[in-house]
Parts: C-alpha cells; structure tokens; sequence
C-alpha cells in the first residue's frame, strides 16, 4: 500500500490553509475577476478598431459585430479610417517594392470582402487570405437556411449584397461580386504566421509570404468550432460540422452538444437514422422554443435517444464510450457510431490570435506585487507630502517610528519628515504613480488596478471626515482639497470657503455630465433609441437637481429667503440639517440617516412614505428601474461605468454572490433597531430617568460607525469604483446595495402574486450572438432567456431595467413592451421598446 494511500485525510483547516497559498488566492482571484466576460472575450481594440499590434486592425464578429449588416459596416469603417492615416496617403503602388500591398485583409466574410471592396475602390493594392472558401461561415449554414439582413433601422453599407435570402442565394451573389471586382481573394490559404520586419508585415501562409502596410483581421469566431478533446477526435468519421445531412441513411448516429445546432442536427438526422443525443447538463438550457416542442415530439416517439448528464471518453471506429452520471453514480454506456457530430458551439480562436501577438480583453497579466508595492510606496509619499500641510505626517506604522527612534531620527512618537524636503514626498508619489502607469501601458493590468484603487482610496478615504480621513491623509487631506466657491448670502455672491465633500459632489456631477453625454450619444442618438435618451436624461436630471442643487445651494436658498415658510425657515431642527435633502429621493435603507440624529418629523414622514408606499409602488410598475433611472450611486455606474459594462461577472456562482446584499440588508435593518432603541431609550431617560440610554449609545453608535466605514465608505465608494474598469460599474448595486435587495424582494414579489408589470419577452429570431449578455451590467444571461422565449422578470434575475439588452440587440428579438397576449404596452408613461 503506498503511504498516500495510509495517509490521514487533511483536516479542513488543514485544506483551507493549503487552498490559502499565493497561487491558490491568485488564481481564485484571477478566476472571479475572468468570469468577467466570460464567453463574449474579445480582442481588447483602440480607435480605428486597431488591436495592440500597431498597424493590424480587427473587425466583423471577433471586434463584435453580431450580424452579417453591422459585420459589413465595420469592413467599410476600418478602410475610411486607415484612409486617413498619413503613412497610408501615398498607395503602395506608387513605391518601389512591386510586391507590398496596402493592405492584406484576412478572411474572405461579410467584413473581410467588404473592407477588400472598399480597399479596392480607393486603388489600393489588396489581396484577401481564405482559410476555406468565400464566405464561409454563410456556406456552413444548414441547406436552405434562411439569412436575415437585420437590423431593419440600419441600412447596409458597402458593396457587397445583402437581403433577407437564402443561404445558397447569398453566397452565390457575393461570389459574383469577387469575380465582378476582380478581387484577389486566395482561397484555402490561412494565415499561419505574422512578423513585422521594418516597419512592414510579413503574412506567412501554407503557399508562401504576403508582405502588406496594414492588416485587417476578419476571421470572424464561429468557424473556430469548440472541440472536446477526448481520445479519438481526430478520426475521420468525427465531426465539428454537418455538411449535407441528405448523405447519412440508415446509420447509427452520436449527436453531441446542448444547443440549436446540435438539436437541429439530430432533427434532421433523426428521420432516417438512429440518432443518440449526448448532452453533457441534465436539461436543455439555451435552445429555441420550436427546436424543443420538436425535440420533445422526437423523444415521445421515440426517434431520439437523448442521454442527459453524458460526456464522451472516447471515439472508436464504429462505436464511442460515454460516461454517464446518474445522481453522484457514474456508468460508462458503448453507444454504435458510424458517424459522430460534436457540436458544442465555436470559440475565440484564443492560440491564433495570441500567436499573432494580439492582448485580448480583461487579461490579467502582469506582476500583482510590484503593483502592490508601487501602490504602497504612492501612499508613502502622500503621508510624506502631508507636512506641507503642516500635519501630523509620521511613520506610525509597522514599529517605524522605534526603528528610527533607534536610529536616532526621531523620539519615538514616530518620524516627522522634517529632515527630508516635502518634495521628496511629491517625488515618490510621481514615481510611483509613474511606474504603474509605464508598466500599466505594458499590459500589466494589476498596475492599472492599483492606481484605480489609489484615485478612489484617496476620494473617498479623505472624505470620511475631517480628522477622521484614512491615512495617510489623517488630519491634512481634508483641509488640503477643501476650496472656496461661490454661493449667495444675503442676496450677494461670495465666495464662500466649501469642504471636500462639496468638491467630491462636484467631481461626481461632472463625471457624470460627461460620461452621462457619451454614454446618451452611444446608446441614445447613435442608435435612434429615445427609451436610452430619456433614461440617461432622467440620471443626470436627478444628479444634478436632486443630488447636487438642491443639498449644495438650493435648500440652504429656501430657507434664506423663507421659501419653505418662515416656521421651518427658523426651525434649527430643519434649517441646518441640508443634508436630509438627499433622503428626498434616497430610501431606507440606502439613506437610514433619514431617521437618526433628531430628525425634523417632515423626513420621518417622508421617509416611511417613499420606503413603505413609493417604493413598493414603483417597483410594482417599473420592477427595479430605481436603479437604473433614479439612483445616483447606479447613475455613476450607468454613466462613467458604461464603458466596462461588458465585463460584469458572468455565470452561475457569480448570481450566487448576489446574496451578499441580503447581508448588508440585515446589517442595516441592526442597526437601525438599535439606532432607535437607543433614541427610544434616550426619550425614556428624559422622561423617567434611568441609565439604559449609555449602553444602547455605545452600541448604536459602535454598529453604526462600522456600518459607515464597511458600507458607506468601503463598499459604495471605494471598493465598486476601483473595480469598474475590471468589472464593470454594477458591483455595489448588484452585490452590496440593501436598497436594490429589497426593491428585489418587493418586485418578486408583485411578479409571484401576478401583480408586476415589469418583464422582458422575447420573439424567435434570436441568433445567439451574445450581444445583449455581454452588454448586462448585471450578470443576467439574457440571451438563454431569448433562445427559450422564457420571460425575464424579477423572479428569475436582479434585472434593473436598463434596457441595453433590448438596445444592443441586432434582431429586435428582445422587448419590453408586450405583456402575455403580447398587446398591452408596460409602460404608458415613457417611450415604448
Ligand atoms: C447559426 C447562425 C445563424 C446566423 N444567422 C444570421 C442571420 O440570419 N443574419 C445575420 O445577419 N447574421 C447571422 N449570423 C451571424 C453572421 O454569420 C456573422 O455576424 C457574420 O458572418 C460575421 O462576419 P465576419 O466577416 O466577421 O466573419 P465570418 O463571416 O465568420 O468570416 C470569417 C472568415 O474568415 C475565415 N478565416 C478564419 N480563420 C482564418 C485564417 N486563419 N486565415 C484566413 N481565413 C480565415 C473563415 O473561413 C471565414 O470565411 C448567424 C450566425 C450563426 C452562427
Ligand atoms: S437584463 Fe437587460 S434590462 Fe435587465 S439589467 Fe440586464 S441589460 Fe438591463
Ligand atoms: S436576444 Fe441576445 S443573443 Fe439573441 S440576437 Fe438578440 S442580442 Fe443576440
């Protein structure tokens, strides 16, 4: 017996500890943060769709263009763009090597022929690289299959022909347009290698080398089909694609793969042949309503033989093994196979596009401790930097201040930095700052994660409070960003001295205009979309006047000039607390201050209104719409976070991890017991005398002091701020906010009582391109719902209501407009989707 096999088995503790080594925590990490984008990862792009090679741009499917029309505009774009690029002014025909061309398009699809064509009209040279044959992809559809033109609003740009038509029609047209053009298009010939030697690419392929200015990749990634990588694969009568299903007759056929295509297959396969399904779930997830009333017809008739829970082990000539896994008890089942068809969907080709040198989206390279280190060595130099302000900047920690006492630098309190001029301090800072941004160009995407967390540390952690800021800005930070800004006293404009919380609003407001702008002309006008024009208007209408006006300037205005009556005017209590203005529209528990510190009873009223009857009522007509029409904390998010929405955590556990909000719920709701039990306690000692106010003081103030810092400071602000560029801007909302868990639980439960107007439904002309998953700021896998025709309400997801999904779809499959009977309109107030 080996000694492994005597060994004890490791306690828990014992595993923890093992799984708690560096690699294991970076690789857990690592794995969280690459959910991010999980199957939509695509090349990571810069202006001009231009990849990290300088010179080699990617379009069509791999640069996320969904369907064939967006596909096509993206070939025209690409060559308008490289157009106006200096070195591409002068054609290579008018230089000397008779071989280089302008530009070397790889791909012979939608995008690749159309950026040929293009290319060809400006008189360039041009030659496009084919793996198979023209158009390809198109060719490998099933006989016959119908190829939308959509989307409808879009017209189609460029030379090639597009229209609603079968497969074969197309592809026929776009092979005349080649001859037509007399475009040099060499087909089966891959791209196998690209160099760059003097400035030039140098595009090696089976039959030779191509030397070319710039590249155009448009490999597009649904010929990359996904293999299994099981022992046998590779024999000849196994499959990735199916051809021409009139062939097989009278066979024993293995079908494998849980989606459309696989189901499609084995349908049309099933009539005259033996057709076993192998799937590897144990029930049909992402496939078409139609597709699954005909599979289950199959199944009742016995015509397929689908085997849930199965992977196979292996392929053999005339038969394969499948393991079978029949509730924790595993089987091998030997199923006959004349022929055998994996279809289990097409991936990024992530080898080739790598071994053309190419970074792809949310990669986490780099060197997390040198980021670490430069991130530590930034704050060092902040807290060096704070004796300008003639603050208390010591080396508190880590037994510095004894190591320098010893050293004879100081007297034990902690080292002052007098003997080292304050620009030493900007020094380090700047080099350290410096370094993670050099390194971070680099590609080492820990260096930009450091620095995202400096920015907002400092934001937020200098805002905490006057003398309470986290350190090392503890007793100057605060000062040192507070500035003076005009505001009107005694009907004259003065400049009066703001704190840093006043400018932090400010900074926030103006993030928002600016990202909330972008983000209206991206969604919005770019799209002809009014339902994004109104809901990105209605965010910065409620920043601006709700969470930024009127607590800044327009409360203090009314109570000036008497406008909210010359009582409250002079009433202490209401006048000088501004700040329970942002509880005008901010809930409990998002905004609980509204019930503590004597509050005037106007909020106390208020605030039982807006949580027990707004709210409810609210969400009962527009879900959770809350957070992404009203809120500010998901205003940030919608508007500076747009541009990383993409990279939301995707997948199973990542909607497990939602539960922490009920957590933070259940955290609020403790301390708002004890918040009041202690002013109901101090009522009561006011009134009999007694000494119960003390202990409920400390603990009430204990909870809400750590409630303040885990949440308010920690988990609203810095924690989901940093994150955006890496997870996109919905961490708080989706993961921690109490308010967004409640408005959750309200809206399941209108929608299980029948109650909820709020719903997405979906028609059937999905055509799994990902988009609207991809686009969901909440993780929601949007597209199984579409493929299914399932409804998506707040029953089965944390949906906000955005509307993106909807947007982003290039077939209109998605909608929210259509109740059951698929008439009534949810929304009569707002523009309709
Ligand atoms: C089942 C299904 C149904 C669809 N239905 C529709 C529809 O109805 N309407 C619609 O608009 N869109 C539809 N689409 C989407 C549409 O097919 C794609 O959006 C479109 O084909 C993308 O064009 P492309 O040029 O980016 O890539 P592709 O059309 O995929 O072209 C890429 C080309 O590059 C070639 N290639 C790959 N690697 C290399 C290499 N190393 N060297 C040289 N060449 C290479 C490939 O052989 C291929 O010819 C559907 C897609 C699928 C999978
Ligand atoms: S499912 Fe659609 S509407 Fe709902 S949050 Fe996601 S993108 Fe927005
Ligand atoms: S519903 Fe989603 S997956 Fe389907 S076509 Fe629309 S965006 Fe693509």
């Amino acid at each position: 017996m080996s000694s492994a096999a005597n060994a004890a088995p490791k306690s828990r503790t014992a595993a923890w500890l093992d799984r708690l080594t560096p690699r294991r925590v970076r690789e857990s990490l690592q794995a969280i943060l690459e959910t991010a984008d999980g199957d939509s990862r695509r090349p990571a792009l810069r202006r001009g769709t231009e990849s990290s090679v300088p010179g080699l741009h990617v379009i069509g499917d791999l640069a996320g263009a969904p369907v064939i029309k967006l596909a096509m505009a993206q070939g025209v774009e690409v060559i308008d763009y490289l157009s106006s690029l200096p070195e591409m002014r002068e054609p290579a025909s008018a230089g000397r090597d008779a071989e280089l061309l302008d530009v070397l398009v790889v791909g012979a699809g939608a995008s690749g022929l159309n950026a040929a064509l293009a290319a060809k009209e400006r008189g360039w040279r041009c030659v496009v690289l084919e793996k198979e044959r023209i158009a390809n992809t198109i060719d490998q559809f099933p006989e016959g299959k119908w190829v939308y033109a959509e989307p409808d609003t879009v017209p189609a740009k460029g030379k090639l022909w597009l229209d609603g038509a079968q497969k074969e029609e197309m592809v026929r047209r776009w092979q005349q347009i080649v001859r037509d053009n007399a475009l040099d298009v060499r087909t089966e010939q891959p791209l196998t290698r690209l160099a760059k030697e003097r400035g030039v690419f140098v595009a090696t392929t089976p039959k030779g080398t191509l030397k070319a200015k710039k590249i155009v990749l448009a490999t597009g990634q649904r010929g990359n089909p996904r293999k299994l990588g099981v022992a046998g694969e590779g024999l000849g009568h196994v499959y990735h694609r199916l051809y021409s299903p009139r062939k097989y007759q009278g066979e024993s056929l293995l079908v494998v793969g849980g989606g459309n295509s696989a189901i499609e297959a084995a349908l049309t396969l099933a009539g005259k042949n033996q057709v076993v399904l192998s799937y590897r779930g144990g029930e049909f997830a992402r496939v078409f309503k139609d597709n699954q009333k005909k599979l289950d017809a199959a199944i009742a008739a016995k015509r397929i033989d689908v085997v849930f829970n199965s992977e196979v082990q292996e392929f053999r000539a005339g038969e394969a093994t499948l393991t079978v896994d029949r509730g924790g008890h595993r089987e091998e089942r030997v199923v006959a196979t004349d022929h055998a068809f994996v279809l289990v969907g097409a991936e990024l080709p992530v080898a080739f596009l790598k071994g053309l040198g190419i970074r792809l989206e949310n990669e986490w390279e780099g060197k997390p401790r040198r980021a670490l280190a430069l991130a530590v060595a930034a704050l060092f130099g902040c807290l060096w930097l704070g004796q300008a302000f003639d603050a208390p900047a010591r080396f508190e920690f880590f037994g510095l201040s004894w190591l320098a006492a010893t050293l004879g630098l100081g007297d034990g309190s902690g080292v002052a930095f007098g003997f080292i001029p304050w620009w030493g301090g900007l020094a380090l800072l700047l080099g350290a700052v410096g370094g993670l941004v050099r390194t971070g160009v680099k590609g080492d995407r820990w260096s930009w994660l450091s620095l995202s967390f400096l920015v907002w540390y400092a934001i937020y952690g200098i805002k905490y409070g006057k003398g309470d800021e986290f350190w090392p800005f503890k007793g100057w930070g605060y000062a040192a960003l507070s500035f003076p800004f005009f505001d009107l006293v005694g009907g004259k404009w003065q400049l009066v001295e703001r704190p840093w919380s006043f400018w932090y609003t400010v900074l926030y407001t103006v993030l928002m205009t600016v990202f909330g702008l972008r983000a209206i002309k991206r969604w919005g006008l770019d799209r002809k979309d009014r339902f994004q024009v109104w809901r990105y208007t209605s965010l910065l209408a409620f920043q601006w006047i709700l969470f930024f006006l009127i607590p800044e300037f327009l409360f203090q205005w009314a109570v000036q000039y008497e406008a909210v009556g010359k009582e409250l005017a002079s009433d202490p209590q209401f006048a000088e607390q501004g700040w329970r203005t942002y509880g005008l529209v901010y809930a409990w528990p998002l905004f609980f201050f509204t019930f503590f510190y004597s509050p005037h009873q106007i909020w106390v009223v208020w605030g039982v209104l807006l949580t027990c009857v707004v709210i409810p009522l609210l969400v009962l007509f527009q879900g959770k719409r809350y957070c992404s029409w009203i809120c500010g904390c998901g205003g940030l998010a919608e508007t500076f976070g747009d541009r990383w929405r993409h990279l939301a955590p995707k997948g199973k556990s990542s909607i497990k991890w939602e539960v922490m909000g009920l957590w933070l719920l259940i955290a609020a709701f403790v301390v708002t017991l004890l918040m009041l039990a202690r002013d109901g306690f101090r009522l009561g000692s006011l009134v009999l005398g007694g000494g119960d106010y003390d202990f409920w003081n400390d603990k009430a103030e204990f909870g809400l002091r750590l409630y303040r810092v885990v949440a308010d400071v920690w988990l609203i602000g810095i924690l989901p701020v940093t994150l955006y560029p890496f997870l996109g801007g919905k961490v708080w909302c989706r993961y921690w906010c109490p308010l967004a868990k409640l408005m959750q639980y309200v809206s399941k439960f209108w929608t299980r009582i029948g109650w909820s107007r709020f719903r997405i439904v979906s028609n059937d002309k999905c055509i799994a391109c990902g988009e609207c998953s991809r686009n969901c700021q909440v993780g929601i896998p949007v597209m199984q719902y579409a493929l299914k025709q399932d409804v998506l309400d707040n029953e089965t997801s944390s949906c906000i209501g955005c509307g993106i999904c909807v947007t982003v779809c290039p077939m209109d499959t998605l909608s929210f407009s259509r109740d059951e009977h698929g008439k009534a309109k949810l929304l009569p107030v707002l523009p309709s989707r």
